[in-house]
């Protein structure tokens, strides 16, 4: 059988072997999922919520083991790992309350003889596809709701981060979930894509990934009319207003961009700042960016970790090449940007840049800032929507018509004003046009799992 090798992409060493599961066992797995879903949708949501609530004690639990397992197979700092799995585990505490707050309603009738009732019932078995970027907190938004509406749901983590999954969800088990509401896959995203898409028994898909594959995933998965939630790619805008403060901007964004080492969906891709300020705002940023420490995330104080893999390490390198041919100013040579081998690339920002270049209009997922100057509030937000994605946008005023300006016209889903760090368990995160459609998160976050019925009586 073929082995799934997991690599560690700052020492490109091999860290574990898996069996992809065979295509049988997958259809067998979705078969039990289905038998499961009869008796779980019938736990109440008090019990659903009491489990709910074990598994993020069981998380809370083992912190640093799974912040090892996010560091050593996606290369983020172990600090920031850390982070990533308070923020994961904060979407199993929401939807551990949230699963008690699935309400009806009643509806006054148009005879006096009528009432009709409005009840919310889970949807089914749920299909669901992540990326490496986030192994902890993609999987989480997308379980946590599921189970605490009463669906079950098979997982398919991205080939280069399954540990983590595989450790979330064992913990799960630990906590009382029964193996066949919450299991796992592994396999290639085209084949478990196929698999889901087909198998009758699925009623829902849910994607974080990029926009060519969730288009492929739509068009699949509308063959037999599946539900389907899309967290798809994004090109955030980072725009700073003449009367910013300079300063809370820069630390806003070095937050904002460099955090996963810049592979991030809501990531700074392409900065604009207004001429008044951009010489100083660029001045303080890149002293900044060259104070990041790059390196192993697990070593001490290490900000900046590897990249993926070498396909995203020539990705960032093709937009910084592409940029200085178009005339940016790059604030490393690309030999110091290199220097470190292997999937390690020194954090940069390219001043003067122009909408013509590569980098402000490709998603990066890098380490690059490319700095861009605008003089007309109008231009640049025609420019800032000028985009199929609408995921996150950034907007830095101290004044509130012009922030309101920004709100307003902004055709994005997640919006940051003075903050570059808007993503929460309690806020329905997700994007608009090709970024994709749902919410994941808050109130919104359970409804992509919840199907509406209503009951109309004669009296
Ligand atoms: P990707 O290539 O789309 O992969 C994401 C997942 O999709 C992986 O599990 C992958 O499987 C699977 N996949 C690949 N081809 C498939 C197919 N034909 N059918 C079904 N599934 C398939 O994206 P990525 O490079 O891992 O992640 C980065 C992208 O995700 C970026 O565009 C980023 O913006 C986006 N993202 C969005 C959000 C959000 O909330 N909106 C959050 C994080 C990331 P394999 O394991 O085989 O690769």
């Amino acid at each position: 059988m073929t082995k799934l090798e997991v690599i560690n992409p700052a020492t490109e060493e091999v860290i574990s072997t898996l069996d992809y599961t065979p295509e049988v066992e997958i259809n067998a797995q979705i078969d039990r999922a289905q038998e499961a879903f009869q008796s779980w949708k019938v736990i109440d949501a008090h019990e659903r919520a009491a489990t709910l609530y074990k598994w993020a004690e069981l998380i809370d639990n083992n912190i640093d083991e799974l912040a090892e397992l996010i560091t050593l197979e996606g290369g983020k700092p172990y600090a920031e790992a850390k982070g990533e799995v308070t923020y994961a585990n904060s979407y199993v505490k929401w939807y551990a309350e949230e699963a008690k707050r699935v309400y009806g309603r009643t509806i006054p009738a148009n005879t006096s003889d009528k009432k009709i009732l409005v009840d919310k019932f889970p949807i089914g078995v749920v299909g669901a596809i992540t990326p490496w970027n986030f192994p902890a907190a993609m999987i989480t938004r997308k379980i946590a709701p599921a189970v605490a509406a009463g669906c079950t749901i098979i997982c398919k983590p991205a080939v280069q981060t399954p540990l983590t999954t595989i450790k979330l969800i064992e913990l799960a088990h630990d906590a009382g979930f029964p193996e066949d509401v919450i299991s796992y896959v592994i396999a290639s995203g085209r084949d478990a894509g196929e698999l889901f898409t087909s198998h009758e028994a699925i009623r829902k898909i849910t994607f974080t990934g990029s926009t060519p594959v969730g288009k492929k995933l739509i068009q699949q998965a509308s063959e037999s009319v599946k539900n389907a939630t899309m967290e798809l790619g994004g090109l955030a805008p980072f725009i700073i207003h003449s009367d910013a403060d300079i300063d809370a901007a820069v630390e806003e964004t070095i937050a904002s961009k460099f955090r996963n080492a810049g592979q991030t969906c809501i990531c700074a891709n392409r900065i604009y700042v207004h001429q008044s300020i951009v010489d100083e705002y660029t001045k303080k940023l890149t002293a900044k960016v060259h104070e990041l420490k790059v390196g192993n995330g697990m070593d001490e104080g290490v900000k900046v970790g590897p990249l993926i893999n070498s396909d995203a390490v020539a990705k960032v390198l093709d937009q910084v090449t592409d940029a200085s041919t178009k005339g940016a100013s790059i604030s490393r040579s690309l030999d110091d940007m290199t220097a470190l081998g292997g999937n390690f690339l020194r954090p940069v920002v390219i001043a003067n840049a122009t909408q013509d270049m590569k980098v402000m209009n490709e998603e990066t997922f890098g380490p690059l800032a490319p700095v861009m100057a605008y003089d007309d509030i109008d231009e640049v937000i025609r420019i800032a929507n000028d985009t199929p994605f609408g995921l996150a946008a950034y907007f830095f005023t101290n004044d509130y018509r012009t922030g309101l300006k920004f709100y307003n016209e902004l055709e994005y889903g997640v919006i940051g004003w003075n903050d570059g760090g808007p993503s929460a368990a309690h806020a329905p995160f997700g994007g608009v046009k090709e970024s994709g459609y749902g919410r994941e998160g808050a109130t919104e976050g359970i409804e992509p799992y919840l199907e509406t019925k209503y009951l109309s009586i004669k009296q």
